[in-house]
């Protein structure tokens, strides 16, 4: 049975970063059948907020990434501190005092003499007495897990084999001197009780990786299959970092970007496969291997998903659209008529009213001084409304007979003076909709 989990902290609203990493494991779930958590990590009070765990609910039902249980870290912690008291007893958790100026000073001092800045293991050597005497002076130390110093290895789903040398990294703090529980040791307890299989995350999390497989280890467990996707940058390469606030999925939404869109860029990007628009999230689920992406980073230009927009929408059947079409006040005997002219020449639903408002009352026209003369002489020849398929031949025909232009110079001031603009749909089309007689 495959079991993924996305883990989002509810610190602030997730970005286009973070739907990566929720749509592959979400993906992983749904073509194996299994099950897909929603787990908050939420282990820091001060900083997870309820309004951040509802906009990330709202945020994936919006994609259609529907979640078979929700999990929460605040509610577990009797679980963390079980496996803490595990650890202790295993010897392999131990108390440190050190303040983190004196952290930061160490750092320095191992850097200056080019070495790694991994942690000493000074309060390896602290004795009772000495414990004491810290805690009394400074309150309770972080407990650290003391690694085994040899080489963690393990077959990563996307960057293939993978060998970190646990000397290398600092023995990691799980718990703080408030007790604060942290992620690393929360993650471990309840991939494993929750019987995660597949765990699927950015590849900043490398080296957290490496230390969780030696804490499940030392808890008596395996660990599920990894895979580390790349992170994401910008269109040049430039680190995302810093612009992924503005990349919410709210904000995506809010700026009309259809869901399909941005979920057939993202389950694609990066990968060795070209990006398909996808119709369903069916279609998507079988179309998505993880074993396709690669370790390097993904470019992602958010100016690719509005064009994906479009051409979701055109794509999109009247019955699709039938809400959204009503909704900008298209009467239901003209909506299907409307949607057939218009779909092609919409970039986001929000351009689909001004396409009503235009055939409602009428445009404003753009006439250029030189066409003035041009213009009025042809509207004068304009057939009495409505307007029937067969009008717009009829009258351009006319009008050339009466006024000698014709290819370019005959249609494009026409279409500026009956539409206010130089590109849009099949003119034969667009004048049948027209609901007033424009002239
Ligand atoms: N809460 C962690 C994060 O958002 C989860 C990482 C993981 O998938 O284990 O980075």
């Amino acid at each position: 049975m495959t079991v993924t989990r996305f883990a989002p902290s509810p610190t602030g609203y997730i970005h286009i970063g973070n739907l990566r990493t929720a749509l592959f494991n979400w993906l992983i779930a749904r073509k194996a059948g299994g099950t897909f958590i929603l787990r908050l990590d939420d282990t820091d009070p001060d900083r997870s907020k309820e309004e951040y765990v509802d906009a990330i609910k709202e945020d994936l039902e919006w994609l259609g990434l529907t979640w078979d249980r929700v999990e929460r870290q605040s509610l577990r912690l009797d679980r963390y501190a079980e496996a803490a008291d595990a650890l202790r007893a295993a010897g392999r958790f131990y108390e440190a005092f050190e303040t983190p100026t004196e952290l930061d000073l160490k750092r320095k001092k191992q850097l200056n003499m080019g070495r790694p800045p991994v942690y000493d293991r000074a309060a390896l050597g602290l004795d009772e007495a000495e414990k004491e005497r810290l805690r009394a002076e400074r309150g309770p130390g972080v407990w650290r897990f003391k690694l085994d110093q040899e080489r963690i290895e393990w077959e990563d789903g996307i960057l293939g084999p993978v060998s970190i040398d646990a000397a290398s990294v600092s023995d990691p703090v799980l718990i703080r001197g408030d007790g604060q529980v942290l992620y690393t040791l929360a993650s471990v307890v309840d991939d494993t009780e929750m019987g995660v299989t597949h765990v699927v995350r950015g590849s900043d999390h490398v080296t957290n990786t490496a230390t969780q497989i030696q804490i499940m280890a030392a808890l008596g467990h395996g660990h599920p299959d990894f895979a580390h996707h790349s992170l994401l940058t910008g269109p040049q390469g430039e680190a995302l970092s810093k612009r992924l606030g503005t990349l919410s999925l709210r904000d995506l939404r809010a700026g009309g970007l259809e869901p399909m869109a941005v979920l057939s860029l993202m389950a694609r990007l990066g990968s060795s496969d070209p990006v398909e628009l996808r119709s369903s999230l069916d279609e998507l689920i079988e179309g998505f291997d993880v074993t396709r992406f690669g370790a390097a980073p993904t470019k992602f230009d958010a100016g690719d998903l509005k064009p994906l927009t479009a051409r979701v929408l055109a794509a999109r059947p009247y019955e699709d659209m039938a809400g959204t079409i009503r909704a900008a006040g298209v009467p239901d005997a003209i909506a299907p008529d409307f949607w057939s002219v218009v779909r092609e020449n919409v970039e986001t639903r929000a351009d689909i009213a001004p396409w009503w408002h235009l055939f409602r009352d009428g445009p404003t026209p753009q006439v250029a001084e030189e066409d003035r003369d041009f213009v009025d002489e042809a509207l004068a020849l304009l057939p009495p409304h409505p307007y029937g398929p067969g009008t717009w031949s009829e009258w351009t025909g006319a009008v050339k007979a009466r006024t000698g232009r014709k290819g370019k110079s005959l249609f494009m001031p026409l279409r500026l003076a009956l539409t206010g603009q130089a590109r849009g749909p099949e003119m034969a089309q667009v004048l049948p909709l027209f609901q007033v007689p424009l002239r």
